[in-house]
């Protein structure tokens, strides 16, 4: 008894230790990320599913709940700026015409049933920068962060650690699962990757946290948000610990499909419009992915410049 009490406040502390740094880091990294138009801290949970009642509506009405689907446009990038208001204008529409167009629906501007339903898929927390529409001149779907921030081309080996807020998984499943995507990462790029002790300095930092944890994205309970992982060279990558993780199961949240696009974030790659990508903003358990497609490896032979 004595030695798992022992055992459990040492692990305890551990992730005190390890946690604290993070968010004392997070505050000084803010103006590194590339979320803008969006004031840390003063953005509650997004709700996804009360956007279903808004189906139905279009230009010039009014409806309660509008404002909702404003701040949804906004944090995933597609209206620079929400006012706050449940009127349904010619930003708005155009803002909606945007989003169907990148997720290949009938781009009307309306809130048909299947824009509705398609907002309300659980996604990646970040936003779909740098992507207008199909629009790319050889074909290629996937897309870079604005400015295309990345790694210095002589930093090509990267450290990663674990600090948690929250243990939905074991440490040891998590860094298994974490090493196997690193290495399927690794394979078509240019970097290494190698894990780090915990008090170690490190290029990118893994996690699990819950609601608002500190950097003004919060999570928001089971589904909806998944994760969200920072663009180069900030190195942050949080998953929500309040989703059901799974590993090797096809059932609610693949945790290596996840990891895997994620880290994709890490390297600086945005989202994808190829629905088969590793970097497509959208989960589904039906397409869980394993491997990188050609689309990602383009990509992210294309932003670091190699054959
Ligand atoms: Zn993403
Ligand atoms: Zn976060």
């Amino acid at each position: 008894m004595a030695s798992i009490i022992t055992h459990s406040m040492r692990a305890f502390l551990v992730i005190l230790i390890t946690h604290l740094p993070v968010l004392v880091l997070s505050r000084t990294l803010e103006h590194t990320h590339t979320h803008t138009n969006i004031h840390p801290h003063s953005n509650p949970p997004l709700s996804f599913k009360s956007l279903r009642s808004l189906e139905g509506l279009r230009k010039g009405q009014t409806a309660k709940g509008l404002s909702n689907l404003k701040r949804y446009l906004n944090r995933f990038g597609y209206l620079n700026s929400d006012d706050g208001s449940d009127y349904f204008d010619e930003v708005l529409e155009s803002a909606v015409k945007h989003y169907q167009q990148n997720y290949n629906l009938n781009a009307t501007g309306k809130l048909d049933y299947g824009t509705m339903k398609n907002m309300v898929v659980p996604r990646c927390g970040v936003r779909d920068s740098g992507l207008h529409g199909h629009e790319s001149i050889n074909g290629s779907l996937y897309s870079f962060f604005d400015g295309n921030p990345k790694w210095p081309s002589e930093q090509t080996h990267l450290t990663y650690k674990f600090s948690s807020a929250v243990q939905p998984v074991s440490l040891d499943v998590f860094r298994s699962v974490a090493a196997q995507a690193f290495a399927e990462w690794q394979r078509h790029s240019q970097f290494t990757f190698e894990e780090v002790q915990p008090l170690s300095r490190s290029d990118l930092t893994l996690g699990f946290f819950v609601g608002d944890h500190g950097d003004g994205f919060p999570f928001d309970g089971s589904y909806n948000i998944l994760g969200h992982a920072f663009s180069p060279t900030n190195g942050r990558l949080h998953l929500d610990g309040d989703e059901t993780w799974t590993v090797g199961v096809p059932s609610d949240v693949d945790l290596f499909s996840v990891v895997l696009h994620e880290i994709g974030h890490l390297l600086g790659l945005a989202h994808s419009l190829d629905q088969n990508a590793v970097m497509y903003a959208q989960y589904t358990p039906a397409a869980i992915k394993r491997t990188l497609i050609q689309d990602d490896i383009d990509g992210i032979r294309a932003l670091y410049s190699t054959p």
